[in-house]
């Protein structure tokens, strides 16, 4: 199973700018969007290199569908926006990843997608970014690879 395309931004862009990643399972990667002109923008991204929604195995599609589900849902809670746009787009980047868009009625581009036309960004000084992840956090479970870590039975080691 590929995991890494070397010439893929996306593939990438998963180790880049951990200080934004705030859900992590062994399928998919949540970080915000460092242009916060949505509050709340976020690209949940598939670990691995795959192009196309239709032809991810059963398994990992439904999983990569939980997981974006579960992001949004948190999204809700923490920032209740009139609405969420959800975006898998592919055109520029195909390594699929999805836009997750709070959309607010005082926003700039309220009553459309947020690509038509040009639109200003927004940075956020670092301390609003790590609140903001805090805020999504509160709501989103706890990481599943340490709750599914078991303790081995001593009986099981290797004797030295
Ligand atoms: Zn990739």
């Amino acid at each position: 199973m590929s995991s890494e395309k070397t010439d893929c931004w996306i593939c990438q862009s998963l180790s880049r700018d951990p200080h934004l990643v705030y859900f992590e399972t062994k399928t998919s990667l949540a970080k915000l969007n460092p242009d916060q002109l949505f509050r709340g923008y976020t690209f949940l991204t598939l670990k691995q290199h795959r192009e196309h929604l239709h032809l991810l195995p059963d398994k990992l599609r439904k999983q990569f569908l939980d997981d974006m589900l579960t992001v949004a849902a948190a999204l809700a809670k923490a920032l209740n926006p009139d609405r969420l746009n959800y975006e898998l787009l592919g055109n520029a980047q195909a390594h699929l990843h999805w836009h997750l868009v709070p959309r607010y009625s005082n926003d700039p581009m309220w009553g459309r997608p947020i690509w038509a036309g040009t639109r200003p960004r927004k940075r956020l000084p670092t301390d609003d970014y790590a609140e903001l992840k805090t805020s999504i956090q509160s709501h989103l479970p706890p990481p599943k690879q340490s709750r599914r870590r078991k303790p081995q039975p001593l009986s099981e080691n290797p004797a030295p």
